[in-house]
């Protein structure tokens, strides 16, 4: 092997063909840097006076395809993608919060959002206080050093709905940002921006992907707050791949259809649990005798209210066993979101790390099972749940 063709392997390959027609979708960039020709190039792109990429970790052109995506669908004025939920979740706390500040965030949230709050702040000096922001008088827990207001949408796993806008505006009076959580309703089912949330964080990983194949984080706010987050996400680098930025866009040109039908599959599973005789109580938004279809149905998109619900299993401790383990076409899978439909106990998997008390505060039972209701026919999805219920 000569010299000549390890010179050669090096630089082929990188073409770029001018040609009359472009792709009808966007190319997978998988490039981690840029080439530039000239310096006065360099030194255009590096201060925005002219559009070009300069290293991934930064931004890449199907990340920025995405965003477009995201924002536009959210109603904000820019966004930003990371390689997970939790990256975006992170970068954006971090990026707000400083030595002595103090947080106001939701006693039931993602597991994981939990434990940062309440374990990982803290040696940053940062107070957090959980409340319930539809039961307690919450207002009185501000303080000057309040800067930002945390919940989700719709809560995991008892799918409560706070007002949003409530909460934004009493946020305001404070002069404190509100995050709002939107994994579990997407912009199909909700925009938080549009009652007053002034930054929206997404799980990708969950509906924006809904094919289970995607690890991804989204943030969506104004152009200023994302610039912002930007220059502290690029340190923390939780950039994520082209690939995966690539099937991201895909899989959001399908979100309005899986969302409709995730959801009027869901509506018709928690009305046949309703008037089980082997179910205590069902959780979800958009049946009228939930405490939370006041304010989700004066908020929500389409009279759409997603396609997670839970159950609470009668029976012993053990129910929830033989619930799970009898189940043969619906997995238990410790993640939601999927085309398929799956179950999962909350206690021992996403809120396991809570003590008792914990979980007793949040109202997880051990009969507590999380349904995340996919796009298969509902008539089988009800016939095989129906079976394992009289096991119980
Ligand atoms: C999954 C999830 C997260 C975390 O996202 P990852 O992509 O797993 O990092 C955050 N919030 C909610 C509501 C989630 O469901």
């Amino acid at each position: 092997m000569n010299q000549n063709f390890k010179t050669m392997v090096t630089r082929l390959g990188s073409h770029n063909p001018t040609s009359l027609s472009v792709p009808e979708n966007i190319p997978i960039t998988m490039s981690s840097v840029f080439a530039f020709d000239d310096v006065e190039s360099l030194n255009k792109v590096y201060n925005g006076d002219a559009e070009g990429f300069i290293y991934s970790r930064m931004t890449n052109p199907v990340h920025e395809a995405l965003k477009e995506v995201m924002f536009s669908i959210d109603e904000g004025e820019d966004a930003l993608v990371f390689s997970s939920g939790m990256a975006a979740i992170t970068s954006t706390l971090i990026t707000h919060l400083h030595s002595g500040d103090h947080v106001l965030a939701s006693h039931v949230l993602y597991g994981e959002t939990y434990e940062f709050l309440k374990y990982q702040l803290k040696k940053f000096n940062i107070d957090v206080t959980f409340v319930d922001f539809s039961n307690d008088n919450w207002e009185q827990y501000f303080t000057p050093k309040t800067k930002l207001v945390y919940t989700e949408t719709i809560s995991n796993p008892m799918m409560a709905v706070d007002n949003l806008t409530e909460i934004a505006n009493i946020a305001h009076d404070y002069h404190a940002k509100l995050v709002v959580d939107n994994t579990f309703a997407t912009p199909i089912v909700c925009q938080p921006l549009n009652l007053g949330a002034d930054i929206v964080v997404y799980s990708a990983t969950k509906y924006l992907c809904g094919h289970g194949d995607v690890t991804g984080g989204i943030v969506v706010s104004n152009k200023e707050t994302i610039s912002a987050i930007d220059k502290v996400g690029t340190l923390y680098g939780g950039c994520i791949s082209p690939f995966d930025a690539w099937i991201l866009i895909r899989s959001l040109k399908t979100l309005e259809l899986r969302m409709r039908e995730h959801s009027n599959n869901a509506l018709k599973l928690a009305d046949f649990f309703e008037g089980h005789p082997k179910i205590n109580k069902v959780y979800y938004p958009g049946l009228q005798s939930s405490p939370s279809f006041n304010p989700a149905s004066s908020f929500f998109n389409n009279e759409l209210y997603g396609g997670m619900l839970s159950v609470d299993l009668k029976g012993n401790d053990e129910s929830y066993r033989t619930f799970i383990d009898n189940l043969e076409g619906i997995k238990f899978v410790p993640s939601l979101a999927d085309v398929k439909t799956s179950v999962c106990s909350p206690a021992i998997t996403s809120h396991r790390n809570l003590s008792d008390n914990e979980l007793k505060q949040a109202g997880i039972s051990k009969g507590l099972i999380r349904i995340s209701t996919g796009l298969e026919n509902i008539d089988d999805l009800i016939s095989e749940f129906d079976k394992v219920l009289n096991l119980i």
